[in-house]
């Protein structure tokens, strides 16, 4: 376990202030809000807390700094990223330690984020020098096509708390590789990685003015008037579908880009043909992953009935067994929950789940004493109308119901406003290609229980969000594109 006092050092070396045109400074008239450890409810530190003022400052930065940032040489601009990008792996270890405090999940997992949110930033240093155009002959043979693929300008990103690093470097390393500026506004519970990576990103060169971060314990008041402004094009954001649904409505008035990686409800399909080995390694890792506090968590639990038994018992063992405690802790694999709220959310949806009919194989309490922990949880015998099988739950907990048939499976796994992810265990091929091209959704894991890769393209459908972050189509979302007519020659 880490020491005290090397938990302390990891959070003294971060800045506390806002990043506005290259200079750290505190907010208008001196505020700020406190940022908590969930495993001990303590505080860590204090850290600056913007206005209206500050957030309008640093898009007046970001707007002052996009004409030379984009006529910066895209060799530059990649050169930056895969500084940064050596910067997060050598200090992985201290970030993970930063990560764990203020959001709880276990160090290997925050260690593991690091390094996922840097590959962000080395595969968009190698996008940077591939953004291409085209010439073209008319269709009539008269005249000549040229287009060219610009930066968007001036953005706007909204990072959450789950995954305080990557969901940042996944769009701070496409908006950089393009030449685009950006005022980023991460969450309010875990601002540490954030600023931690902004002075990373300072130290690999990036130019004054080209990153701004503002944090704020006043989401609104900080984006809205930016958005409102005219000076943004573009908003990028990772969050909640009620969130995403308020900032589509503002960024309305000024026509503005805009990308959502949105809420997920994810349904994981395990059928009679599975290898139900795998599809348990994938159960937990898509189910426990992040203390179940993701996106892509896999949300409901459909089984076909010949192995529902046997994987109901052999999931039950494996999250039963998993050491509940601070992510600090060796051995832990389940930290705490976000806060209060979260765990009461958990308990809410348990209770219902367990009034309508539900049986609990394992878990189903929150622990007593201080940190906002929650047990790893089995159910089955889940009823459809249950509210965990409309709401992303956002914790540890399996919710398991049985099906008879290929359609049912479908049936159920589609009926949900959300489309970001479903996965799927068969060893059919047939079906595996013929589930995959019904589900309603974004992505589909098959046969594994994870999908993020900053090589691939990651995001959803229907309520889930629009656009995707990673890939090759990852930079397009920061790059608009001009036609030039052309006389003929
Ligand atoms: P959230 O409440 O929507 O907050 C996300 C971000 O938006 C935070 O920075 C938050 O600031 C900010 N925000 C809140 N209200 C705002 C407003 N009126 N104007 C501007 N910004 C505002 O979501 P969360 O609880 O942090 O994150 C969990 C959600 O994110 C889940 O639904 C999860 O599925 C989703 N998520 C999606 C993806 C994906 O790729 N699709 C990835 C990760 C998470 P404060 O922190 O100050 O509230």
């Amino acid at each position: 376990m880490a020491g005290q006092d090397r938990q302390t050092a990891v959070v003294d070396a971060v800045e506390k202030q806002l990043l506005i045109g290259g200079k750290w400074r505190s907010a208008t008239e001196g505020k700020t809000f406190d940022v908590t450890d969930p495993a001990t409810e303590k505080t860590l530190c204090s850290i600056a807390d913007a206005s209206t003022a500050d957030g309008l400052a640093a898009l007046e930065a970001a707007h002052a700094a996009q004409p030379s940032w984009a006529a910066t040489a895209p060799r530059e601009r990649g050169e930056i990223l895969r500084r940064a990008y050596q910067l997060l792996v050598d200090r992985a270890d201290d970030l993970a330690l930063l990560m764990t405090l203020e959001m709880g999940k276990p160090l290997a997992e925050a260690r593991g984020e690091v390094l996922y949110a840097a590959e962000f930033f080395r595969w968009f240093a190698e996008e940077a020098v591939r953004i291409d155009g085209g010439y073209a002959t008319a269709p009539s043979g008269t005249g000549r096509f040229l287009v060219l693929r610009q930066p968007v300008g001036p953005c706007l990103l909204i990072t959450p708390w789950n995954f305080p690093m990557a969901m940042g470097t996944r769009k701070m390393g496409p908006a950089i590789a393009a030449g685009c500026t950006m005022v980023i506004k991460p969450a309010e519970q875990t601002p540490l990685s954030m600023l931690a990576l902004a002075g990373i990103l300072e130290e690999a060169g990036l130019p004054d003015g080209v990153l701004n971060v503002v944090t704020t314990s006043d989401p609104g008041a900080v984006c809205e008037p930016i958005l409102r402004d005219g000076r943004a094009r573009k908003v990028s954001f990772t969050g909640s579908t009620p969130v995403g649904k308020i900032l589509l409505q503002q960024s309305a008035d000024k026509v503005l880009r805009t990308s959502m990686e949105l809420g997920g409800n994810a349904p994981f399909l395990v059928f009679d043909d599975a290898d139900i080995d795998a599809a348990i390694e994938g159960a937990m890792v898509a189910k426990t992953r992040n203390i179940g506090q993701a996106c892509t968590a896999a949300n409901r639990f459909y089984v076909q009935r010949g192995v529902a038994e046997e994987f109901a018992r052999k999931l039950a063992e494996r999250m039963g067994a998993l050491k509940v405690g601070p992510g600090v802790e060796d051995g832990v694999a389940i930290g705490p929950l976000i806060d209060t709220d979260a765990i009461e959310k958990v308990g809410t949806l348990v209770s219902d789940a367990v009034s309508r009919g539900a049986k609990v194989l394992t878990g189903g309490a929150a622990n007593e004493g201080a940190g906002h922990f929650y047990q790893p949880t089995v159910l089955t015998e889940v009823a459809p109308e249950s509210r965990m099988a409309s709401e992303e739950i956002f914790g540890p907990i399996a919710p398991i119901s049985v099906f008879d048939t290929e359609d049912e499976a479908i049936a159920a796994a589609n009926d949900t406003e959300f489309g970001l992810v479903s996965y799927l265990f068969t060893q059919d091929l047939n079906r595996s290609l013929r589930v995959t091209e019904r589900l309603d959704t974004g992505m589909v894991g098959l046969n594994t229980g994870l999908v993020s890769n900053p090589a691939a393209p990651f995001g959803g459908v229907k309520q889930s969000g629009l656009g995707r972050e990673g890939g090759r189509v990852g930079i397009e979302e920061f790059l608009e594109t001009k036609y030039v007519a052309i006389a003929e020659p």
